[in-house]
């Protein structure tokens, strides 16, 4: 059968571009982090819509299981075929098919990277919230309906809110058009007609696979300023509560566009220290925290700075522990980042895990105190991100393991701490998002049984032969 399928497969997509050769395969069978490797019977390079369309039919009349893929970059084990069949790879539909100047949208194709289409826009003079961390060649798409993290989510939010409509090839091999473009030549929202776009929204590509997305897009203020803070806590209380009551007074004063923070082992990374770190002296913060601030003009810029430095003034005057902090170096940062193989790699050894979360930000000092105790029981350097979300002030909160793929120590205690990452974060009222399977199925275990059920008739409904990465969401 894998001599027919592979034929069929060439005939859709191209001789080169279909292959069943175990070489070839190994590149697709894991990722960075610890989740199990299992590798594909096929793996298939699409570049057109129509391609899909074919290969979904294929799948769909032969009960092969598909996974779309681009950067295989989201450290979740998403894009490993757990259950084998065909990796689909759309890193080369990498068409930025429109941008709207006057309505103010881009609409892109699966493979458009980070950096792609943030140069772009640069040059016309706008700019597209950019997941924070990866580098930029990891995709755009992906990380906006995987409902991911962007360097601008204090002003905008999570990414998939920046979300205007898109395209999507169902299972059955049918197109679909969702949000405004379902009826109007413009992709300029989701509303008013009912929105199916969440058909499509974190389903790690259980549902469909999206061959164009529609975002938002902004114009780009030139002038950019940074204020930093050091919190100077008790170690055993990395985050006092009155310390995250000061950052949704910040965020709430509505002045920056990413209020983030980084503990003292994340930090030591960025600035490009080499592993094993050493124990964090008493003399240093706990945990980082920057606010930035972007504006049109200098005087609305001076106007931001000072805000935000006069509510570190107050806070710090009212008793909290806090300093600021040189940023200079970072300020000059420009997205996408350059740093993120210093966090891949740091351990040596090409591993990277995390367990990311959004949780209301009332509840990060639990949360940070707890994860720190889970790091330091298994004798790992904490590396924990905070960021602070627009809206009703929940924000990310992600552990982060630098581990070496090759040390079975290592691999082991990271699934074990991966482990209960989950609870504490799920104990703190948050959610995982890009969550790898042992995640979903935490999630399910606490969740409302009706909505579990309502998941599990919505992937029947859209893909009834279950082809989509089947095994994913532990559903
Ligand atoms: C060091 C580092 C830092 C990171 N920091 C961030 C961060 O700050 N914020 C953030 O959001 N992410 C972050 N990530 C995760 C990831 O890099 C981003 O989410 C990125 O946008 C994912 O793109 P990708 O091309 O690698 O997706 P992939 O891993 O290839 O795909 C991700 C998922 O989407 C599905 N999928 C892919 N294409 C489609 C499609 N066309 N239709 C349907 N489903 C599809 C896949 O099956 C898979 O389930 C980070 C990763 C690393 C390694």
């Amino acid at each position: 059968m894998q001599e027919r399928v592979l034929r069929s497969l060439e005939e859709i997509v191209g001789a080169d571009r279909a292959s069943a050769d175990p070489q070839t395969l190994e590149c697709y069978a894991c990722d960075a982090t610890v989740n199990p490797p299992a590798r594909p019977d096929y793996a298939v390079i699409a570049t057109t819509v129509e391609q899909i369309q074919a290969v979904l039919r294929l799948a769909d009349a032969e009960s092969i299981p598909v996974v779309p893929a681009v950067g295989m970059s989201s450290t979740g084990g998403l894009t490993i075929p757990v259950r084998g069949g065909i990796v689909l790879d759309l890193h080369l539909m990498n068409r930025i098919v429109e941008i709207n100047e006057d309505v103010g949208y881009a609409v892109i194709e699966p493979g458009v990277t980070i950096g792609q289409i943030d140069a772009e826009l640069k040059q016309r003079g706008y700019w597209v919230q950019v997941p924070a961390g990866p580098p930029g060649s990891a995709g755009l798409l992906p990380g906006y309906i995987l409902h991911g993290y962007g360097h601008l989510g204090a002003k905008f939010g999570i990414n998939s809110e920046q979300i205007t409509g898109m395209e999507v090839v169902l299972p059955s091999g049918e197109i679909a058009r969702l949000g405004a473009c379902a009826v109007s030549p413009y992709w300029f929202h989701r509303t008013p007609l009912p929105d199916l776009v969440g058909l499509f929204l974190g389903w790690q590509g259980a549902t469909g696979i999206v061959t164009k997305l529609g975002v938002n897009i902004y114009p780009r203020p030139p002038f950019k300023a940074m204020v930093g803070w050091g919190l100077f806590s008790d170690h055993g209380d990395p985050l006092p509560e009155p310390c995250a009551r000061f950052l949704i007074k910040m965020q709430r004063a509505d002045v920056a566009h990413d209020i983030s923070g980084h503990s003292w082992g994340a930090v030591q990374i960025g600035r490009g220290r080499k592993w094993p770190l050493p124990p964090k002296p008493a003399e240093d913060p706990e945990i980082f925290f920057s606010a930035t601030a972007y504006a049109f003009t200098e005087d609305e810029l001076a106007f931001k700075t000072r805000t935000l430095e006069a509510l570190i003034a107050e806070a710090k005057s009212g008793g909290l522990p806090i300093a600021s902090t040189d940023v200079t170096d970072r300020a000059k940062t420009e997205m996408p980042t350059r740093y993120s193989l210093r966090y891949s790699d740091h351990r040596g050894g090409g591993g990277l895990d995390y367990i990311g979360s959004i949780t209301p930000v009332i509840k990060w000092p639990q949360g940070v105190k707890r994860l720190t105790e889970v790091f330091e029981r298994h004798r790992f350097t904490p590396y924990i991100r905070l960021s602070v979300y627009r809206g009703t002030v929940q924000g990310m909160l992600r552990a982060l393991v630098p581990y070496h793929r090759s040390d079975s120590a290592d691999v082991e205690a990271v699934g074990k701490m991966n482990r209960e990452f989950v609870e504490v974060l799920l104990d703190c009222g948050g959610l995982i998002y890009k969550a790898p399977v042992f995640a979903c199925e935490a999630m399910w275990r606490r969740g409302d049984p009706t909505f579990v059920a309502l998941l599990k008739r919505t992937k029947q409904m859209l893909d009834p032969r279950g082809i989509m990465n089947p095994g994913r969401l532990g559903l």
